[in-house]
């Protein structure tokens, strides 16, 4: 089988013990030759600063494609406009536009800041007026926990992709056919662009079920009894998080996928490793 397109994720640090992690991730990983690394806005755009520090790091000192997350929480239009003009200034060329989280948590009602943009399609055309970036916009396979249908969801991700949105990073799921049914639906709604499944490891067992409670991704039963404990048992779990990945990865690889969206938890190993079983 040939080698996936990768694509890899960071947060931006916020410490100095932090920063010299996600150093060291990213250099380890450099060797995967990465289409792009994607780097996060921390909810109600905490990080703007670390963001952009991280995304000019990579540009100035990497040869790596830094594509800057951006949300619309807690800010006006005029700031998020000056945010993506100061990215398209400094040379860069991916953004992935995003609505964010309600500042008062998933699953409240998000209350869009009174002089700012609404949704993630508003994002995507406020970047597109700026400048002619690579827009990503999120999708999500199981349905974003605001949704009442998949109908809405692909009516929604048809709006960016007709504001510009130029390929689309899904949320995590653990059945390759959750995105392979969604990814049929999406050919039968007319959607073109590249939908990137996104490829979440295992870090910590208790980490994985918060984060898979809070996005909407089901747990199947096979999944929870194959981790159940492992978190006492670090040296299992990493083994058992591997096979779990490689076996998701090459069943999307039988049809037909070839670009995956890792989320890297800014821990190296995890990636490389399962890399390594895939043939890197
Ligand atoms: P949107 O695409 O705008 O849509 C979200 C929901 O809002 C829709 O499902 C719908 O219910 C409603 N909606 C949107 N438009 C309309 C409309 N026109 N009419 C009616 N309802 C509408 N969060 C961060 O804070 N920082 C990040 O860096 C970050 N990165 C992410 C990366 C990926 C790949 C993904 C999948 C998610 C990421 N998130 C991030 C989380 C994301 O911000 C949240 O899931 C948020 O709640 C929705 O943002 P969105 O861009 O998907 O919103």
């Amino acid at each position: 089988m040939t080698l996936p397109n990768l694509s890899l994720e960071f947060f931006p640090p916020n410490s100095e013990a932090m920063e010299q992690k996600l150093w060291q991730s990213i250099m380890e990983l450099k060797i995967l030759n990465p289409k792009f690394v994607s780097v996060t806005y921390g909810a109600g755009g905490s990080t703007r600063e670390r963001t952009h520090n991280t995304v000019d790091k990579i540009l100035q000192q990497t040869s790596l494609v830094p594509a800057a997350h951006i949300t619309c929480v807690d800010a006006s239009k005029a700031q998020v406009d000056e945010v993506l003009q100061e990215y398209w200034n400094m040379g860069v060329r991916n953004i992935v536009a995003l609505r964010g989280d309600p500042k008062t948590g998933v699953g409240t009602e998000f209350i869009a800041n009174k002089d700012g943009y609404l949704n993630a399609t508003e994002v995507v055309e406020a970047a597109r007026k700026i400048g002619d970036f690579q827009v990503s916009v999120s999708f999500y396979p199981e349905k974003h926990p605001e949704s009442p249908s998949l109908e809405h969801e692909f009516n929604v991700l048809k709006e960016k992709i007709e504001k510009g949105a130029t390929q689309a990073i899904g949320q995590f799921f653990v059945e390759p056919e959750t995105y392979l049914n969604f990814r049929d639906l999406a050919v039968k709604h007319g959607i073109k662009i590249p939908l990137l499944p996104g490829i979440m490891p295992v870090g910590s067992v208790s980490g994985y079920m918060r984060m898979a409670k809070a996005c909407n991704t089901n747990i199947p039963d096979w999944f929870a009894e194959k981790f159940d404990g492992m978190d006492g048992n670090p040296q299992e779990r990493e083994k058992r998080a591997e096979e779990t990945l490689v076996n998701l990865v090459t069943a999307l690889q039988k049809e037909g996928v070839e670009d995956f969206h890792f989320y890297t938890l800014n821990r190296a190993k995890l990636t490389l490793e399962a890399a390594k079983a895939l043939g890197f």
